[in-house]
């Protein structure tokens, strides 16, 4: 893992997201945990030879995220948002279990070995939920947790005050391709101003590469010509299909590490989800309080 300060590490160079985590003066807390076994393993491993782990916080459901936390089951408690929670374990196609294991033949052979069998697979979920905001004091460090909906509805950033760190989840894309299938893009921008008043030398995006407060506006005006492509694309009076064969970001970014194939399927999804989201045709997610004020 690479070392981001002093006491924050995480990964940004496997498939899956970027996973992290923290030391503290009793113990690790663990923010999302790697897809692949062999990489969840290492990572287990890794944090336990600083301390126990105390904590996992995961940022948002998507199966990139929470999928190795299999790997950290009856280490610690498990805490993310209630709707982290809700739509724990929900995948596009098939079952948590037959989606993770075709990843897993195909970019951790070995890892297979480390999967239990299907009978026995429990995804291990969180146990601890939150509504807006949440703080965990462990050792000498907090733990700010904010509601920041937009890519998924119960999104999470995770802000780090004595190491001026945040880990905001995929609020942030950096240099890679944006997911927008269960995104609600108003809410996005809406959670990317409120980053900006967190005090951060830098921030861990969900994935891609390290990044500083400079990169929220590139990201923010990445959702908005996306939105305007495709508002664009309606007013012209084209269908959604007209929309899908029209619209591409492809060129502009790479998608992120392991799943270059996938890139087609994404400018597909968002443009199917920011079409009838212009359309009024998704359900809006709720705007946080948190938007009502900056934090310091
Ligand atoms: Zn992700």
């Amino acid at each position: 893992m690479k070392r981001v300060t002093a006491n924050v590490y995480a990964a940004t160079d496997i498939r899956g997201c970027n996973p992290g985590y923290v030391v503290t003066a009793d113990g690790v807390v663990i923010i999302d945990t790697p897809q692949l076994p062999t990489k969840a393993m290492a990572m287990r491993e890794e944090a336990l030879q600083k301390g126990p782990i105390r904590f996992l916080i995961n940022t948002e459901h998507h199966i990139d995220h929470i999928l190795g936390n299999i790997f950290f089951a009856a280490l610690c408690p498990v805490v993310a948002h209630e709707l982290v929670f809700q739509d724990f374990g929900t995948v596009s196609a098939g079952t948590p279990y037959s989606y993770s294991t075709e990843v897993i033949k195909k970019d951790d052979p070995q890892g297979m070995a480390l999967m239990p069998p299907e009978k026995d697979f429990i995804l291990n979920a969180p146990t601890v939920l939150f509504s807006h905001r949440m703080t965990l004091r462990v050792g000498d460090q907090t733990f700010e947790l904010f509601h920041t909906p937009g890519h998924t509805r119960g999104q999470t950033a995770v802000y780090i005050p004595k190491e001026k760190v945040a880990f905001v989840g995929d609020t942030i894309f950096c240099e890679c391709q944006t997911w927008f299938h269960s995104a609600d893009p108003d809410a996005w921008l809406w959670s990317l101003d409120f980053l900006r008043s967190l005090d951060v030398n830098y921030i861990v995006p969900g994935h891609g590469p390290i990044c500083n407060k400079d990169y929220i506006s590139k990201q923010s005006s990445f959702i908005r010509e996306w939105v305007t492509a495709v508002a664009g694309g309606i007013a012209k009076g084209w269908t959604k299909e007209e929309c899908v064969e029209r619209i591409s970001f492809l060129d502009r970014y790479p998608v992120d590490v392991g799943q270059e194939s996938a890139g087609p399927m994404i400018q597909q999804k968002a443009v199917e989800r920011i079409f009838d989201f212009l359309l009024g045709k998704i359900e809006r997610f709720k705007k946080s309080p948190l938007f009502d004020f900056s934090y310091r």
